[in-house]
């Protein structure tokens, strides 16, 4: 026996047999229709469509024979798939290629074979084949009609590999399209013609247009054109004419209005096709419904044009490339550049940043790089006009697939709130240095600040005020409890109720000793006064504390002095007085006139002397607290008579007349009556000493609920303006020369107005220049309340 040549081409054949995909497939009418009919014509026991396999025939259709395969080496149709024509054996039994063939020896006991070769792709895969038990020999009919038959297997052959082609193409299409219909969008394919005639068109155009994608294709019931909104038409047909006439894509947005009227945003991303002579054969496109974009686009553009500053996206990618991918509006009022200005390329901006600040700026950014970190920094940039302008930027930053970072940030003008800032810089700096003056001033001066919240009952010293208490800095905790602790126990009295006073009238002035820790003693002077914060109502009270022992020791070897001397003086003043009086009277005997003369001028020198003399020692007493005051309840009117009666001689030398106006002599007042008489004698004294001749000076006396006003009126030189406020100081006098013709030490209304105040009233005046003054002094009435403060004053003062 011999087996079958493997033909050269065998691979190329399995190919191709392979790809008629019929192996090992169930029968088909289509086949045996053709097999039946070869049986009928030439009249054989078996037919076969036997394909050749690497090691077998296989039989797609078969009759007259059960099995549906052999080994392709006893096969008969192996030797006649090696050439084109129809391989016949006429009786196998003597072929010497077949005898001992098992399909010769046994069942089917082949003697006949005749194969016609199936070529497909111009390649044997198989035959069609009759088969018999006894031997013959085709006549050329036959072959004929068998190469036909063939033929026709061939075709069917190529026509089912055609149709399972189109299945499968139906397939993938089906497949395509649920693809694209999964799609967010719509694809399209339409031709280049005028009317953009639709090819193809995907099932999502529906819900975007409300028209099914049927309605397009063909343009049969309308075209895509007619859908794009009126306005947007004219744009869209220029865009694509113009991209596809240089052969770009073309990104595009436009309108579309839905059937039910709706206006629907799109953006149609497209291109077009051409052919190997470079024509354009189609267009393609991909259309996608961006209404929810635009609208939240535009919720960013109304929200972000609220506020002050610019949001935006900054990107900078490894090669160093920097842009703005989106930037509010307001990007303009900052950089003076819109937002597509630095959309692609964000280099422009650091043009405009000044110089100086630019390598911390480029640090803070690349820091926020590489660790991922929120970038803020602070920095100027030079407006067009030359104006400097300071900008607060705030940025988080993300990683991109592409390497570059991506920036959110927000970026402001802050020029405004930074040059406020300055000045308060400035205006702190200037606050630090006046503070320091202050502090330098304080301590110099031994002055030290103290404040104290009435509301939150918090205390403050400044440091010197430790210093003059003699507490160290380090461990103490300002108080008020600690201010008063240190008070001298003679003066806690009068401290206690200035502070109490300090409550009432909002001021407090006390000057009064302490006892330091070490046992020294010091003189302070408190000043204070209440403050309300007129933002939340909160009251302080605002002080100083100032050591005046050196003044007070001054002071009080002063007034030692004085009355040292005052004392010493009065008496032999008194004697040389008396002696001078004496022989100014005569008793002595009578003088020649020169010495008399010269008597009376040294006598009215002695008495201004111990007038002077007995003004000192009131000062030194009152300034020592060591006036004694007898009070007495007396008759004002009968006081007044008194006064006016005694100085009617003085009155008399400078021809002025005293008038005592009626006054209800029921007034009555509790008072020192001869303090009270020195004050109203040198009032009065002064009213007749200032007056000109024949002038009259007036007393009156007016009450009212609780005090009572006396008025002394003259008509006489007046006080000049500028001279008011001295009034009642220690040794003042308008004009001095004009005193010594009219005598006076200018000591005489300060005395008065002590003694005033510490009877509990006030002294004052009114003058016009050259027209005259009156002198008034206000005493408290004589009710039971009034006496009880004005006695408590003065014991308190007596105390001292
Ligand atoms: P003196 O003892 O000098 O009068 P005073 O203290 O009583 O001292 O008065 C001080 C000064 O006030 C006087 O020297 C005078 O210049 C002015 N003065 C006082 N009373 C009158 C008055 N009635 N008219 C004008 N000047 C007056």
């Amino acid at each position: 026996m011999q087996p079958p040549l493997t033909p050269i081409n065998e691979s190329d054949r399995l190919e191709a047999l392979y790809a008629t995909g019929l192996l090992d497939t169930p029968s088909e009418l289509r086949f045996d229709r053709l097999t039946q009919l070869v049986q009928l014509c030439l009249g054989s026991d078996i037919v076969l469509v036997s394909l050749i396999d690497t090691a077998r025939q296989w039989f797609k259709s078969k009759q007259g024979v059960a099995v549906c395969e052999t080994h392709r080496d006893i096969s008969f149709c192996g030797h006649a798939v090696l050439a084109d024509d129809i391989f016949e054996v006429t009786d196998a039994s003597l072929d010497p290629r077949f005898t001992d063939n098992p399909l010769v020896t046994d069942a089917p006991f082949i003697r006949f074979y005749a194969g016609a070769p199936l070529t497909v792709q111009g390649e044997r895969i198989g035959t069609l084949c009759i088969i018999d038990a006894k031997p013959r020999q085709l006549n050329a009919k036959e072959r004929q009609i068998l190469r036909k038959f063939a033929d026709a297997v061939e075709q069917e052959i190529i026509d089912r590999q055609q149709e399972y082609a189109e299945v499968a193409l139906n397939a993938s299409r089906d497949q395509f399209e649920s693809l694209v219909a999964n799609i967010p969008g719509i694809t399209y394919r339409c031709d280049a013609d005028e009317h953009w005639t639709m090819r193809y068109m995907s099932s999502s155009i529906d819900p975007l247009s409300g028209y099914p994608a049927s309605d397009f294709i063909a343009n049969s019931v309308r075209s895509y054109s007619s859908v794009i909104h009126p306005d947007d038409t004219a744009r869209v047909e220029t865009v694509v004419a113009d991209a596809v006439l240089h052969r770009h894509g073309w990104i595009l947005q436009y309108r579309v209005i839905h059937k039910d009227g709706r206006v629907i945003w799109v953006e149609e991303r497209g291109k077009a096709g051409y052919d190997s002579n470079n024509n354009v054969r189609y267009l393609d496109g991909f259309i996608l419904d961006i209404s929810e974009e635009k609208k939240l686009k535009h919720q960013l553009i109304t929200l972000t044009s609220q506020l002050p500053g610019a949001v935006y996206q900054y990107q900078q990618w490894p090669d160093g490339r920097v842009a703005f991918p989106y930037a509010s509006a307001a990007i303009r009022s900052i950089y003076g550049l819109t937002p597509a200005q630095v959309k692609d390329d964000a280099s422009v901006v650091f043009s405009k940043i000044c110089s100086e600040d630019l390598p911390a700026l480029a640090h803070s950014i690349e820091r926020s790089r590489q660790q991922l970190t929120v970038w803020q920094c602070e920095y100027r940039l030079r407006r067009d006009d030359g104006a400097i302008a300071w900008i607060l930027g705030k940025a988080n930053p993300e990683r991109m697939l592409d390497g570059s970072t991506l920036w959110h940030g927000y970026i402001q003008d802050i020029t405004e709130t930074k040059q406020h800032y300055l000045q308060l810089e400035q205006v702190n700096q200037q606050l630090h240095l006046a503070q320091q003056r202050l502090d330098t001033a304080s301590e110099n001066a031994l002055i030290g600040f103290w404040q104290e919240s009435l509301t939150h009952d918090e205390v403050w010293w400044s440091p010197i005020i430790y210093h003059i208490l003699g507490f160290e800095q380090a461990n103490t905790v300002p108080s008020v409890a600690l201010l008063r602790s240190v008070v001298h126990p003679d003066d806690r009295q009068l401290v206690a109720e200035s502070d109490n006073a300090a409550l009432e009238t909002g001021t407090q002035d006390v000057v009064h000793r302490i006892i330091r820790s070490d046992g020294s003693i010091r003189w302070v002077h408190e000043l204070a006064r209440v403050l309300t914060n007129a933002d939340n109502e909160e009251q302080f009270l605002i002080g100083s504390v100032q050591d005046v022992t050196e003044r007070m020791q001054l002071q009080q070897l002063k007034n030692e002095f004085i009355s040292t001397v005052s004392h010493e003086l009065r008496t032999p003043l008194t004697s040389i007085k008396g002696a001078l009086s004496l022989l100014n009277s005569g008793t002595l005997g009578q003088l020649p006139e020169t010495i008399s003369r010269l008597i009376n001028v040294a006598y009215s020198n002695s008495d201004r002397l111990s007038q002077l003399i007995n003004d000192l020692l009131d000062i030194e007493k009152l300034a020592a607290g060591k006036m004694n005051f007898e009070l007495q309840t007396v008759s004002l009117f009968a006081e007044l008579e008194h006064t006016v009666m005694n100085l009617q001689p003085y009155a008399h030398q400078f021809t002025v007349q005293l008038r005592l106006e009626p006054i209800a002599s029921a007034i009555q007042i509790t008072v020192d009556t001869s303090r009270l008489q020195q004050i109203l004698t040198n009032l009065v004294s002064n009213a007749i000493k200032f007056s000109a001749k024949d002038a009259v000076v007036t007393l009156n006396a007016t009450p009212t609920t609780d005090s009572v006003r006396i008025d002394i009126t003259d008509t006489g030189v007046g006080i000049a303006p500028e001279f008011h406020t001295r009034v009642f100081e220690r040794f003042a006098q308008a004009d001095s020369s004009n005193n010594r013709q009219t005598g006076g030490t200018g000591l005489g209304l300060a005395i008065c107005k002590e003694l005033v105040e510490k009877m509990g009233g006030q002294i004052g005046f009114d003058s016009v220049f050259g027209e005259g003054s009156t002198f008034y002094i206000i005493l408290p009435l004589n009710k039971q309340n009034n006496t009880s403060n004005v006695l408590s004053r003065v014991n308190n003062e007596n105390i001292k």
